[in-house]
């Protein structure tokens, strides 16, 4: 079944509201098997609403609609489609009733207008509204049986319940299949690098695979199509295995929404805690770990120590490691990690110190350069990562989701790929370049 959502309402056109209730319909028809095809927006005008109507019944099975049903409207939307489907209005006494009801349960008399709201479909439904006084209905095409347009009100808290008690169950009814979905999250990986590795698992039909670029993480998304919610969900399980056989422990998770999220539950259940400090990241790392409920199990401290007096004084930063070796340096962040880790009593350090830009970038230290170190009693690891041509936010982006992962792999005792290696002590040297 074909199906697409218009949206009817001239606030939306002028970017007064956000068109949530297509996003709404759109994920509930997905996962009930239905491919949307189109999603249009219309502002509250005849013509043009009859416009789209007339392409939009001549090239999909279903139309769901949302808005235009309000009692100041002039009934446009309903009248438009009720025409467009060969089927008239008639005035309903039922709802006439049930919109006074409404009314009067907050004490106030109906307004006359509101008696528009009691037309609905002479040959298709109504669908009744429990939290407002406009219907939904639906029609049924007068010349092609098995095509409906489905009209709904616009205020998403009277929308998704009408949508969920009403019109899914009887879609269900008539779909024969279900669509799951599965998210991927990838680190640690560029999106071509990583698209060349999985190509050939790009290109299946069901279940499909998709990859999502976003800053310094892939996104990929496996959906399988199938007769029952179970199978589908099989479908996306096995085809997830396919992945994870190439991209291992880059893939951190199947269903957590965040890295840090993940970080977060891994340091619990290994009894770890971990305490930061950063410099061109001012924070950030700390910030997303604490945004998760139940941070403050595995989280103790976080230092933003930008000057390098402070890196100095607070972190035992050694003054010679800075006059030779420079604040954006490996060493730098290798003895960061150590000395707020050791100031923190934590079992995981994390140092990191960079060049965010725009300005105070050089020849051998250019803008988009961070050194981050993650480090434990035992092993002391930094990654050098440069970031080119991109905003300071990006850089700083970057940079805190490297410093999350080196995180991840720590504690689960993982490799380091991309890293060097130091000796852990006092005045850090490295033991193995990457
Ligand atoms: P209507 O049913 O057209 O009278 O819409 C009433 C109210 O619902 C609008 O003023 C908006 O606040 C809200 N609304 C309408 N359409 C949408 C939409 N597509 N997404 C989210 N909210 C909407
Ligand atoms: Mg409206």
């Amino acid at each position: 079944m074909k199906a697409e959502i218009i949206a009817v309402g001239t606030e939306l056109l002028l970017g007064d509201i956000l068109n949530t209730n297509a996003q709404f319909l759109s994920r509930e028809l997905a996962a009930l098997g239905i491919t949307v095809h189109y999603q249009s927006v219309v502002g509250d005008n005849p013509e043009r609403l009859e416009g789209v109507v007339r392409q939009a019944r001549s090239r999909s099975d279903l139309l769901i609609f949302s808005g235009g049903l309000g009692p100041t409207e002039d009934d446009l939307t309903k009248q438009t489609v009720a025409r467009a489907y060969g089927d008239t209005l008639r005035f309903d006494e039922e709802e006439l009733e049930h919109i006074r009801a409404f009314f009067a349960k907050s004490g106030r008399t109906m307004p006359e207008n509101n008696r528009r709201q009691a037309m609905v479909p002479t040959r298709g439904r109504k669908i009744p509204n429990a939290n407002g006084t406009a219907p939904g209905m639906i029609f049924e095409d007068g010349q092609q049986a098995g095509k409906y347009a489905v009209l709904l009100p616009g205020p998403p808290k009277e929308l998704q319940p009408m949508f969920l008690d009403s019109v899914r169950p009887w879609l269900a009814a008539m779909s024969d299949s279900v669509l799951h979905s599965m998210t991927l999250r990838v680190a640690g990986l560029g999106e071509s690098h990583l698209e060349d590795k999985v190509a050939h698992l790009l290109r299946g039909e069901n279940p499909t695979a998709a990859l999502y670029a976003k800053t310094a993480e892939v996104i990929v998304r496996i959906t399988a199509k199938a007769q029952t919610k179970e199978k589908a969900q099989e479908m996306c399980r096995s085809y997830a295995q396919k992945f994870y056989d190439i991209l291992g422990d880059c893939i951190y998770t199947d269903h957590a929404d965040s890295l840090e999220e993940v970080v977060v539950s891994t340091l619990a259940e290994r009894g770890m805690t971990l305490a930061t400090a950063e410099s061109c990241t001012g924070g950030l790392v700390s910030q997303r770990i604490t945004a998760i409920p139940g941070a403050s199990e595995v989280f103790s401290y976080g230092a933003c120590t930008y000057a390098n007096e402070i890196k100095e004084r607070v972190l035992g930063v050694k003054h010679e490691t800075l006059e030779a070796c420079g604040a954006v340096s490996p060493e730098t962040a290798a003895e960061m990690a150590q000395g707020v880790r050791k100031a923190a009593g934590a079992d995981i350090g994390v140092g990191i110190t960079g060049i965010a830009g725009p300005g105070g970038g050089t020849k051998e230290k250019p803008v988009g350069l961070v050194y981050i170190s993650a480090c434990s009693a035992d092993a002391v690891y930094v990654k050098r990562i440069v970031v080119p041509n991109r905003t300071r936010e990006v850089v700083r982006i970057s940079a805190a989701q490297h410093a999350l992962e080196m995180v991840r792999r720590l504690a689960l005792s993982l490799e380091q790929p991309g890293c060097s290696r130091f000796a852990p002590g006092k005045a850090a040297h490295m033991e193995t370049a990457e």
